[in-house]
């Protein structure tokens, strides 16, 4: 990436690592763990990156208040709050999940009562739920279906992380802090509710997990994902993108999990996923079963860069996953 190209502050990064009194039960029921840290990346002016553990957290800043995209899981909340407050003041208004899996949408019942002065939750200060309002958490109407058990899959019992305001059509449009936010559903990806979530002015797209820079993409068949629909939305995704011609830079994109990216990561992930589609499907056709297609390595050309190393099975069960997904169109 060129100088000129290099988004404002890319290299402004602050780790901020709480320590607080609320955290002290948990910390102790996960034994050793580390105390949470999130690092924050200035990604363009008003919008940052939040990584910590779990699915990466996209934030918008303005007059207005905050938007945040996803919120990883409940025990990163006071630390999130904690590198939040080192940005913007305001409260959180919105809460945008980009798909229903717990490391998105944990800390949804903690950031959304993010008031002025209150941290919700459990956490010291909080407000109760019922009574605090709080921000709006919008998502796709498959979000709520699936964390309310009603479509099958993993039912969360805790309503408080549910979303409040679901859209069932294409796409959700918020006009906030003086920017359109277009909220674009793509069905049946990595999950059956997983949306895009692209801030047209400041040119970012929060990309939930159907592009990930850490790994293979995750087809959550349970979750009602697939994998022509990933493909249909790293299609998607990368047409919202605009490059600037011969470099780096332009529309950036963060991930689902894993570093900040640009065009070339999203098209090399989409070439990674086509090609090892088209050789897993045509070995299908060839009548091999998945423990053979598996034996065959369909993926090993590209496991230096997107396997995980000393664990193949991780490879396996993207090779298992994508045959799985094949297999069901036949049925
Ligand atoms: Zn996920």
């Amino acid at each position: 990436m060129s100088i000129e190209t290099r988004p404002r502050g890319l290299l402004a990064v602050i780790a901020i690592a709480v320590f607080g009194a609320g955290l002290g039960a948990e910390a102790t029921a996960q034994q050793e763990a580390p105390p949470p840290v999130v690092n924050v990346l200035e990604v363009r002016d008003d919008i940052y990156m939040l990584v910590g553990q779990g699915g990466n957290i996209t934030m918008q800043v303005g007059d207005d208040g905050i938007l945040i995209v996803d919120t990883q899981f409940a025990n990163m909340s006071e630390a999130i709050v904690a590198a939040i407050r080192e940005i913007s003041d305001e409260p959180i208004r919105y809460i945008i999940n980009t798909h229903h899996h717990g490391d998105h949408i944990g800390g949804n019942g903690n950031l959304r009562l993010v008031g002025d002065t209150v941290i919700g939750g459990n956490m010291p200060g909080a407000v109760p739920y019922a009574e605090g309002g709080g921000a709006q958490v919008v998502s796709h109407e498959n979000v709520l279906l699936r964390l309310s058990g009603a479509l099958g899959g993993q039912a969360g019992d805790d309503p408080s992380l549910w979303p409040t305001n679901t859209f069932f059509n294409d796409e959700k449009q918020i006009h906030f802090n003086g920017e359109g936010v277009r909220i674009v559903h793509q069905p049946a990806a990595h999950t059956d509710g997983d949306v895009v979530v692209f801030f047209r002015q400041s040119d970012v797209i929060a990309a939930g997990d159907f592009f990930r820079t850490t790994g293979w993409p995750r087809i959550d068949l349970n979750g009602g994902g697939s994998y022509r629909g990933t493909i249909a939305a790293l299609n998607n995704l990368v047409d919202l993108m605009i490059p600037v011609y011969g470099q780096d830079g332009g529309t950036l994109v963060i991930p689902g999990h894993g570093r900040l990216s640009g065009i070339g990561d999203v098209l090399d992930f989409r070439e990674m996923a086509i090609v090892i589609g088209d050789r897993v499907e045509h070995m299908m056709e060839e009548g091999m079963s998945v423990e053979q297609i598996i034996a065959a390595r369909p993926a090993l050309d590209y496991e230096p860069v997107y396997g995980t190393p000393g664990n193949p099975e991780v490879t396996d069960q993207f090779v298992e996953s994508v045959y799985l997904s094949l297999m069901q169109e036949r049925d």
